[in-house]
């Protein structure tokens, strides 16, 4: 055994179907007398409903999440704090909704609890991408990182069949890069491994019949171990490439995992290719690459990145900005290299 550093998340993590029921258990555990609901436009029914369960110890609810935390939103949303007097939020909905309540937390440090609607796994880290005049920074910093997590299988049956695809390929992507990552641990590995198999297991059920109960809750046992990893492990060219596409070229955050994946995988696969067989044995399939890319296929994702908007003369510019700072990454690049990956991500050209 090499020797290794685990560090784990602290989060208080409970799972299961109708556990949203847990939340004021919860919430009365944090010591938070009063909590505001926090969801996107789109969920504002699921939360006032959740609201109405907690009576008095709600605040009501803030509806206007959005995608890539807009500072302006934030603003708003403590303006809504402060005037209601609450001491905690609790986020109900995916990423952006979950991107939201941590913004709050930075501010303010009030506990959070997150109730997670789809697979992008940000519940589990301490990362927050905020966007300012359009312009979105990342940093790390553990006061963003959620106090309890709530999984409840039954949030996820709505989530539509195309985004359940491209939201789990987004969760797999965190654990393939933390299975070569420099800082990996035996841990982390082993969970990320799992992570991968339940949701390659679970997608394709989930596209048969969205109502399947087991292949969700396998889909978010899954997406919960992915995001762990996230949370812990260092992610190199893969999740760079896609930063700058979504900073850069606003392309969709989970589209773009999923179309830039088996590409960014099957580059750094030439390298390390013990270390991610467990991706191809989990997907059963030659090459993680490969496999990649016939799971993506066979769930009927986007595949190309032009279908995303992306312009075909934006590739030299991505490729620039992806190599203009260095960063660690399981085989070293060149731009020329990157622009190859971008190019194949482009057309959707199966890995060889
Ligand atoms: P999202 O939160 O933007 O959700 C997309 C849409 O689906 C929204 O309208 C939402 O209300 C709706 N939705 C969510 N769950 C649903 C459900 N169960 N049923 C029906 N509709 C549902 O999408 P996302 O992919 O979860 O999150 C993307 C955002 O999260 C990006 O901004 C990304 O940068 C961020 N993110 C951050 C981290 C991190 O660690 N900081 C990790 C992953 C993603």
């Amino acid at each position: 055994m090499q020797p290794f550093v685990y560090v784990g998340a602290p989060a208080r993590v409970v799972f299961g179907s109708g556990t949203l029921d847990q939340t004021g258990v919860e919430l009365a555990a944090l010591g938070a007398s009063k909590a505001l609901v926090l969801s996107t436009p789109y969920q504002v029914d699921d939360a006032e409903a959740l609201s109405d369960t907690l009576g008095d110890k709600s605040a009501g609810v803030f509806g206007g999440a959005a995608m890539h935390t807009p500072v302006e939103v934030t603003e708003q949303a403590l303006e809504v704090i402060r005037a209601s007097g609450a001491d905690c939020t609790i986020a109900l909905g995916g990423g952006s909704t979950t991107g939201l309540g941590k913004a709050i937390a930075w501010r303010t440090d009030l506990p959070q609890i997150v109730i997670p609607t789809t697979y992008a796994g940000s519940e589990m880290t301490p990362i927050l991408g905020e966007t300012r005049d359009g312009l979105k920074t990342t940093f790390k910093d553990a006061r963003v990182l959620p106090d309890v997590v709530i999984y409840d299988v039954d949030l996820t049956l709505s989530l539509p069949p195309a985004l359940s695809a491209t939201s789990g390929m987004n969760a797999i992507a965190h654990s393939v890069e933390a299975l070569y990552a420099k800082d990996r641990n035996p841990i982390i590995s082993l969970a990320s491994a799992d992570g991968i198999r339940a949701l390659a297991q679970a997608l394709p059920l989930i596209m048969r019949d969205p109502g399947d109960k087991e292949a969700r809750s396998d889909a978010l046992y899954g997406a919960f171990l992915c995001g762990m990893a996230l949370g812990v492990i260092s992610m190199a060219l893969h999740h760079k490439l896609c930063h700058v596409l979504g900073g850069s070229f606003d392309l969709p955050h989970a589209e773009t995992h999923t179309i830039v994946l088996p590409h960014a995988t099957a580059f750094n696969e030439q390298a390390v290719p013990d270390l991610l067989a467990p991706v191809a044995k989990a997907l059963g399939a030659e090459t993680a690459g490969q496999g990649l890319f016939d799971l993506a296929a066979s769930l009927g994702a986007p595949l190309r990145l032009a279908d995303l908007g992306m312009p075909e003369d934006g590739l030299g510019k991505a490729a620039d900005i992806a190599v203009a700072n260095p960063y660690w990454n399981p085989r070293d690049f060149t731009r020329d290299q990157v622009f190859s990956v971008l190019e194949d991500a482009f057309h959707g050209r199966r890995p060889s």
